[in-house]
């Protein structure tokens, strides 16, 4: 079963938006995974379909109601649905690549998108929803953090990048970040090649990755080596 994702939201003409082009797009077309939309609105109250209310205890701003997203979810999945439940906050789980490999391993995500002030907390319980952040800025909804969860899935689903996601030199997959890359032309505004690249010793090509790999990390996100992931095993060619 391809990978298939239900996105509740007040703005489903958001999607597929950016994942309708490109290797994912494609991807789609081909039904290597599947996106379905879903208004939460058609689950509104009322003659005027409503979907959100003032805060209980007073304030600013609307949140959107438990009832209306619970009967939104309710429709979306089957009984035995085996998805998780996501949904797009910033006080869930910060998305990593790690979070990225689960979900693909799985069904698909059920992905919904709050709006406003944020939604009411009991249909977090109610419906067992895993809250998801894209990191810590606040976001005006969930669409956009939801484009790039599916995002950052759909590229690792077989078959949609081909063999350029398979990745495991990316950055974050070995618990390092990238090397640097180069390509033509050899020489560019004074600027040559490292020489370790240009040797055509693969051994010595692993190993200067390897080493920048490390820098650069060490550099930049000295956190991540102490992740756990030691980064002492030389690369193999
Ligand atoms: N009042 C909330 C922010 C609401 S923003 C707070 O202070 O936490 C409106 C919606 O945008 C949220 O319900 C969530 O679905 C989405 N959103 C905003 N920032 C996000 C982030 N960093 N990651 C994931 N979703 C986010």
């Amino acid at each position: 079963m391809p990978f298939r994702a239900s996105v509740l939201t007040l703005y489903p003409e958001m999607f597929p938006g950016p994942l309708g082009v490109s290797l994912a797009g494609e991807g789609l077309r081909q039904g290597l995974w599947s996106l379905d939309a879903r208004q939460v609105r058609d689950h509104g109250v009322g003659r005027h379909r409503t979907v959100d209310d003032n805060p209980a205890g007073g304030g600013a701003g609307m949140v959107l109601r438990c009832d209306v997203l619970a009967a939104a979810i309710d429709a979306a999945v089957l009984p035995d649905d085996r998805r998780p439940r996501l949904l797009m906050s910033p006080r869930g789980r910060r998305l990593d690549q790690g979070l990225v490999r689960d979900l693909v391993a799985g069904e698909g995500v059920v992905i919904v998108c709050g709006r406003f002030e944020g939604v009411d907390e009991r249909v977090i319980e109610g419906r067992n929803l895993v809250e998801v952040s894209v990191g810590d800025y606040i976001l005006s909804g969930g669409e956009m953090a939801a484009l790039v969860l599916l995002d950052a899935c759909v590229r690792l689903i077989p078959g949609v990048m081909g063999k350029e996601a398979s990745g495991q030199d990316e950055s974050f997959e070995n618990g390092l970040l990238e090397y640097p890359h180069y390509t033509r032309p050899r020489e560019w505004e004074g600027r040559g090649l490292p020489e370790a690249l240009l040797s055509g010793d693969h051994a010595r090509i692993a190993r200067w990755r390897r080493e920048e790999a490390e820098r650069i990390t060490r550099e930049r996100r000295p956190d991540l080596l102490q992740q756990g992931i030691t980064p002492t095993k030389p690369a193999s060619a």
